[in-house]
């Protein structure tokens, strides 16, 4: 067993970054297949806190190496300034981290049409995060887009440059003059291509080398498969597919090569940005969870819309990803919660059903129907066997377990790596 897959099975926010981190221990390699710098990763390591928007989690272990993947969208500002930031909190990043020459990079006219999509009035508004991520990946389907390869040739680059800025013209006019545009992507250019060069290589090889030699390497998603652009809340979802199946287009890693996915699942609901939610709730109990789970966005601070847990879509996700592995994390924030809903269905138009619907007009009439549990008292937080779970505790994992069909192998209890039950499972990753 040498790759696993970790993805998000809800709207994301899940707490991937702490399961990465902590698996990573037994990783060689960590790669990122999907996403830019919308996604944030909260990972809390020697008392220091850290937010990672491009680079794997798994840079913080000692020795590992990282991969940006071709999948990933690149704000060559921003990774300069993510590596900075490292460096400075002394992680060391040159030798282990390296980009795939194919990702696709975010020009500063990505962020400007990011912001124009957004202040359309009415329902195109998706809550995007402006960082330009879905031009760019408009861009890369449309042919037109830059690669990191194009950007560091500057023979490719500056004609691709003028073709892009040529055709973008008309729609730029409000963010100033053609040549505004052209110094701004220019101003930095020489210091960026110079900088990003040594981490450059062909992200393809290098997985399949490390698969080769039978080196463990873990993939990590952003996002989650309810923000799957295929299988999520369309329109209101991100502009790539974060469902493990992905991590062949975003990496170069061979299906034949996936070993094991584990799906990571909050133990209640939250979704940044607008759209469905049929779980959500609009009341004091949803502010609670939100205080306590201080569900505020890593990238943006924006508070996450909070809910019960979403059975349905998370088996959805459970099925598309083949993720028979769960971590289910932050059971602590429904500490004292009583009594504790599961959605189970959705009444819809007079009928229920019972399997994620793809009409945007049935997910966003879907009324949920819950399935209700006793909650469970006590501080959880600290305890580190499963059988030291309050009963109740044990029968809403199970109860989880049996209604999306994957069997748990950890259970995370708080922000650091040692807050987690490391079940007795199976799971060929154990830590
Ligand atoms: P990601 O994008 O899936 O990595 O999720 P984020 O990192 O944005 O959000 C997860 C947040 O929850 C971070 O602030 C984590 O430190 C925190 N977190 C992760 N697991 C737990 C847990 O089990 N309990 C609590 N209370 N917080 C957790």
């Amino acid at each position: 067993m040498s790759t696993l897959v970790v993805v998000g099975v809800q709207w994301g926010d899940e707490g991937k970054g702490k399961i990465v981190h902590l698996l990573g221990k037994r990783a060689d390699a960590v790669v990122r297949y999907q996403g830019g710098n919308n996604a944030g990763h909260t990972v809390i390591f020697d008392g220091k806190h850290f937010v990672l928007h491009l680079i794997p989690s798994g840079i913080l272990e000692p020795g590992k190496k990282c991969l940006i993947g071709n999948g990933v969208v690149v704000d060559p500002e921003a990774l300069h300034e993510e590596i900075q930031f490292l460096e400075k909190k002394k992680i060391r990043v040159r030798g282990r981290l390296f980009l795939a020459d194919a990702a696709h990079v975010i020009l500063p006219y990505h962020r400007h049409l990011d912001c124009l999509h957004e202040d359309r009035a009415g329902v195109g508004k998706i809550g995007t995060t402006r960082r330009g991520i879905g031009p760019t990946y408009s861009d890369k389907v449309g042919r037109v887009g830059i690669r990191v390869a194009d950007y560091l040739n500057p023979d490719v680059f500056l004609p691709l440059l003028e073709s892009n800025l040529k055709e973008k013209a008309p729609l730029l006019q409000s963010f100033g003059s053609v040549s505004d545009i052209r110094e701004s992507v220019l101003k930095r250019y020489d210091e960026l291509r110079a900088f990003l060069k040594p981490y450059v290589l062909n992200g393809a090889n290098f997985v399949y080398e490390n698969v080769e030699k039978g080196r463990k390497v873990l993939f990590e998603s952003a996002q989650g498969t309810m923000l799957d652009v295929d299988f999520g809340t369309y329109p209101f979802v991100t502009s790539s597919n974060p469902i493990a199946g992905a991590v062949c287009v975003g990496s170069g890693l061979a299906p034949t090569q996936i070993d094991d996915v584990l799906g990571v699942v909050k133990a209640y609901t939250t979704r940044v940005g607008e759209g469905p939610f049929p779980t959500e709730l609009k009341d004091e109990l949803g502010e609670s969870l939100r205080q306590r789970g201080m569900e505020f966005g890593a990238t943006t601070g924006r508070p996450r819309r909070c809910g019960w847990f979403d059975a349905v879509a998370v088996r959805h996700a459970v099925r598309i990803n083949g993720s028979r592995w769960l971590a289910l994390t932050k059971l602590d924030v429904l500490e004292g919660v009583n009594p504790i809903r599961i959605g189970v269905g959705y009444r819809v138009k007079g009928k229920i059903i019972r399997e994620w619907p793809t009409d945007r007009q049935l997910q966003a009439e879907a009324e949920p129907i819950y399935e209700q549990m006793p909650g469970f008292t006590g501080t959880i937080r600290g305890l580190r066997r499963y059988a030291q779970l309050p009963a109740n505790a044990r029968r809403y994992v199970q109860r989880l377990e049996k209604l999306v069909g994957a069997k748990m192998a950890m259970i995370s209890l708080g922000r650091s790596r040692e807050e987690t039950i490391i079940l007795d499972s199976k799971f060929p990753w154990k830590p």
